[in-house]
């Protein structure tokens, strides 16, 4: 896929801001610090459209960046940080909640899960909510230039075991350092939006 244009279209902060129109969408969901933002702006072949290590206990937005004039990138903040409130953390799951639940644009999710560490629990359950609400999952393992191709493979395989992947979701190895991945990730993309 070619990138030629690339914008955010809105922060999100309630649901009401959610963008309409026709357009397909893809949405990137994991834990803070995974690699959400260097993953898509890998994939988008941008330098930092998306703010990398953003400073959790802010306002927390779905950004929607509009591609090519054709589809959506639906960037969801990162979940599991500990030190967020329980207030905050309430209101970005009514958010999460509302978006997941009513987007008809929506055609499937990226989950990004760090490729040397077993899924957490929140992982597990980000997994098996969207397994609940029949969304089509590509999961992506991000990081992959921090371990050897063997240890690669065996992760691989605990990732796929520990969040008992569905055999129609892909998992692709990727990293954001080497662009390991980027092809399959984006023939994964285009076939979750047009296929
Ligand atoms: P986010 O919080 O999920 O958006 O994560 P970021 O994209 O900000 O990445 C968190 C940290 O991991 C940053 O220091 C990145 O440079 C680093 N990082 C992200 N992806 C990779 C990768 O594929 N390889 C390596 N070596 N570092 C990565």
């Amino acid at each position: 896929m070619k990138v030629i244009e690339a914008d955010l279209v809105i922060s999100a902060g309630r649901a009401d801001q959610f963008p309409p129109g026709p357009f397909p969408e893809v949405a990137l969901s994991g834990r803070s610090n995974v690699g959400k933002s260097s993953f898509i702006n890998t994939i988008l072949a941008r330098k930092a459209l998306a703010r990398t290590s953003q400073r959790p206990g802010k306002t927390q937005t779905l950004n929607f960046y509009k591609i090519n004039d054709r589809f959506h990138f639906v960037d969801v903040p990162g979940y599991g940080y500990a030190k967020v409130s329980k207030k905050e953390r309430d209101a970005w799951g009514r958010l999460m909640e509302t978006y997941f639940e009513t987007r008809e644009q929506l055609r499937g999710v990226v989950l990004l899960v760090d490729v040397r560490h077993k899924p957490t629990e929140d992982d597990r359950m980000m997994y098996d909510w969207l397994k609940h609400h029949e969304q089509k999952v590509i999961v992506v393992a991000t990081k992959a230039d921090k371990i050897s191709k063997g240890k690669q493979q065996k992760q691989l395989a605990v990732i796929k075991r520990d969040l008992d992947v569905s055999p129609e979701d892909p998992v692709v190895l990727f990293s954001s350092e080497t662009g390991l991945g980027k092809d399959k990730a984006w023939r994964e993309i285009s076939d979750a939006l047009f296929g």
